[in-house]
């Protein structure tokens, strides 16, 4: 009896697995009080890579300070740069949230030549000499497998920092040799 109440919660924990049950909470738009957006769909989707960035700036450990942080990062981006939003298709705050940006299926604006063929995920705050909360790596691990499992990222994606795309530092030398050992990381984008 005990044996196949084992089997039975191992078929449910392996088919949670495969179903991506584990998605973490995304902090909707209207959550962090951004600004109406027009972007593009994505050309290639699924989308063929993922690409890791921090956001060079302070970080954030509350909510409220990371939607602050977030809405920050759509106005410099729409007024500064120009661009139609914020750039990232998520940022990743101090807090242990994601944050959703252009979200799934969008063009972003984070990585030349990579924008209609990846998700650009952000670190909330610079990661040049230490590394993100334990709980934003993990919540970045889960968003990354919950899209895959959900056919929004392509199941043999490519992992890339930000710095194999463009001429940066990001995503910072400690988070750089982090995501190192993330699952498909590729040295090749
Ligand atoms: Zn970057």
């Amino acid at each position: 009896m005990k044996g196949s109440l084992f089997v039975v919660l191992s078929v449910l924990a392996l088919a949670s697995q495969i179903s991506g049950q584990a998605c973490p909470t995304i902090v909707t738009r209207a959550q962090w009080g951004a600004r109406a957006a027009n972007t593009a769909a994505l050309t290639t989707f699924p989308p063929t890579h993922v690409v890791i960035h921090h956001s060079a700036t302070q970080g954030c450990t509350t909510q409220a300070a990371c939607a602050a942080l977030v809405r920050s990062f759509q106005n410099f981006h729409m007024d500064t740069n120009g661009w139609a939003d914020i750039g990232y298709n998520f940022v990743i705050g101090g807090d242990g949230l994601v944050y959703q940006g252009r979200g799934w299926g969008r063009t972003g604006a984070h990585a030349v030549s990579f924008n209609a063929r990846s998700i650009g995920i952000a670190f909330a705050g610079t990661f040049t000499s230490g590394l993100p909360p334990a709980a934003s790596l993990n919540a970045a691990h889960a968003l990354i497998a919950c899209g895959r499992s959900q056919g929004q990222i392509a199941w043999s994606y490519r992992l890339i920092g930000h710095r194999q795309a463009s001429a940066t530092a990001c995503p910072g030398n400690a988070l750089f040799n982090h995501i190192q050992g993330w699952l498909n990381f590729v040295t090749t984008p």
